[in-house]
């Protein structure tokens, strides 16, 4: 399994930034999960072939690529891009972006090939199927509803946390989980800011050392999500916890999992 999270920022010699303002992750060219930084930092490969986006919740670092993303496209979707989420999400988009007041309501709109638009929900904890993929949605822990994801080409999976503070039914469901290949996890803040971390239910290095000390099988641990201010600060402490298996994920870097 093809991964990688698209870069969001450029640094000062134009080059795409370690920071991660946005959070989209692309697997196989072909499936994204969240669309923060959809629409800017796609290649044409998978601008033309990414019709599938799986969100898990409706925070703008998550879903600020979305409407950009399908108006750039809208004259060529000849299949419909499909956003999988849950009910709740859904509504969050319809009533707050596709509004007609922030961006026009896609769902009701044709082109000359049909729909552009079709919303797909998906309950937590019952596997759904996109493409070649097989998806697991598990609630995390954040300030909204939001879910963590299990996804399985059938020969790997890896795991994404998304946005959470402290959970433990995620780490009880990938105990199960079969040829565990990678845990995208996040680590939000410094352990200076653990109140910020916990009034905005994000984790700190220190609490993420629990949280791993949760998770009984053995594979690479990626960090992500780290707030671009306190990159460094965060990127030292998680290196401090010297946990062999642990470290940043590269922005922009493909990844087989
Ligand atoms: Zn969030």
């Amino acid at each position: 399994m093809k991964f990688q999270l698209l870069p969001s920022t450029f640094d000062d010699t134009g080059r795409a930034s370690a920071r991660q303002h946005l959070a989209c992750f692309v697997v196989d060219d072909l499936i994204a999960f969240d669309a923060g930084s959809l629409a800017l930092s796609t290649t044409s490969e998978q601008r033309k072939q990414i019709r599938d986006v799986i969100l898990s919740h409706a925070h703008l670092d998550h879903i600020a690529g979305l409407p950009l993303y399908i108006d750039d496209l809208f004259a060529t979707i000849k299949r419909p891009i499909q956003i999988h989420a849950t009910a709740e999400v859904i509504e969050i988009l319809e009533r707050d972006i596709f509004n007609w007041s922030i961006y026009p309501r896609f769902s009701e709109l044709r082109n000359e090939h049909g729909v552009v638009l079709e919303y797909r929900p998906f309950e937590i904890e019952k596997e759904f199927a996109v493409k070649h993929l097989t998806v697991k949605a598990i609630g995390v822990n954040h300030k909204v509803p939001s879910v963590g994801f299990i996804v399985s080409d059938g020969k790997s999976s890896f795991a994404l946390t998304s946005d959470t503070a402290a959970v433990n039914r995620f780490w009880e469901v990938l105990n199960e989980t079969e040829n565990l290949s990678a845990v995208l996890v996040e680590c939000a803040f410094p352990n200076e800011l653990s109140d910020l971390a916990c009034n905005s239910h994000h984790l700190t290095p220190k609490v993420l050392e629990k949280e791993l000390s949760k998770l009984k099988q053995r594979c690479p641990i990626f960090v992500v999500n780290i707030k671009p201010m306190y990159f460094e600060q965060v990127s030292r402490q998680i290196r401090e916890l010297e946990i062999e298996n642990l470290r940043i994920l590269d922005v922009g870097r493909v990844y087989e999992f």
